[in-house]
């Protein structure tokens, strides 16, 4: 932590499918804005398939005062097409977008062209300046594509190379892993932040299934303890607010600059492990 920067905190949404979903989002971003986000966040389905629901999250949220970036990708989407889209962000007053390659939409194969990061970056910054406060994905345990950890971290470097004003982690449960790798960040000159991206636990067999697609790893010993808890949800949440919370601490206390929370759309684990941090006092 330093004294200078006030730690930051954001929120990820991801788009709802159904207006019962929606409705649940309104009520929960309101719960998460009484905690003093400095934004939140709203992804972008792999290829682009939710342009239209993200799109209208962030105008709903925009037209609430709240403070929100899109997250964006290429998907198979033309030149002219993003640009547009964009300019729809501007107008509703959107200061700040993630800008990702993507993943690849499940079905489609190798048909898509996938537009790197960095180069969504590039283009961002050549036709709409310093519009935006641009956000960029980062691994501290390695993109699982990637060839190796130096390859990765160099692609890391020509996102910010190419204007990205800083970086969003893809969630870890080792603190080492995170220290490493902005130690790793710093030798190779990249100056701007990292901030890490934190996942509250909530199911295990989802959060199985996700962090072996993603390359998160779960320590064994959680794995186990996880496991041994069979269906008993009370005893998964409260494990998993306990863990952390003490990540989070462990995080802060060392340098993080800010953390970004894997919200999945619930109030909670995220709220109770914020105010476990006695976060939503930072600005006060
Ligand atoms: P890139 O930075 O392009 O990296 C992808 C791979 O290519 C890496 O292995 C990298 O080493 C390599 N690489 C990078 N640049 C180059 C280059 N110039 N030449 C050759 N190789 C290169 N996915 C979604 O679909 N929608 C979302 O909303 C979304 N939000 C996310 C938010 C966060 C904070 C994070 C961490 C991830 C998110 N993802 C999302 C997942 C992300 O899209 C995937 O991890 C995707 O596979 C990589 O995206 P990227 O922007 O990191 O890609």
């Amino acid at each position: 932590m330093t004294d200078q920067e006030p730690l930051r905190l954001s929120f990820e949404f991801f788009p709802p499918k159904t207006g019962q979903g929606r409705e649940k989002l309104k009520v929960v971003r309101e719960e998460l804005q009484a905690l003093n986000p400095d934004f939140f966040t709203v992804t972008y389905g792999a290829g682009g398939s939710t342009r239209d629901n993200t799109k209208g999250v962030v105008r709903a949220m925009r037209e609430e005062g709240k403070s929100v970036a899109p997250h964006l990708s290429f998907g198979g989407d033309e030149e002219e097409s993003i640009i547009e889209l964009i300019n729809e962000y501007k107008e509703m007053g959107v200061d700040r977008i993630v800008a990702l390659r993507g993943d690849m939409p499940s079905g489609v194969g190798g048909a898509l062209q996938m537009v790197h990061a960095n180069e969504l970056v590039s283009f961002i910054k050549k036709h709409f300046a310093n519009d935006f406060h641009l956000e960029v994905a980062a691994y501290p345990e390695i993109h699982p594509e990637a060839i190796s950890y130096e390859t990765d971290i160099n692609h890391l470097k020509g996102k910010f190379d190419a204007g990205a004003d800083s970086g969003l982690t893809q969630y870890f449960f080792n603190p080492d892993a995170y220290f490493y790798f902005i130690d790793q960040c710093d030798a190779l000159g990249i100056t701007k932040p990292i901030y890490p991206g934190i996942m509250p636990i909530t199911n295990y067999k989802n959060l199985a299934r996700f962090s072996d697609a993603c390359g998160a790893d779960i320590p064994r010993w959680i794995r186990k303890r996880l496991e041994a808890f069979r269906d008993d949800h009370e005893s998964i949440v409260n494990f998993g607010i306990d863990l952390i919370s003490e990540l989070c601490e462990t995080l802060l206390d060392n340098g993080a600059p800010g953390l970004h929370f894997y919200t999945m759309n619930q109030t909670d684990p995220t709220a109770t492990i914020v105010k476990n941090l006695g976060l939503e006092q930072r600005n006060s």
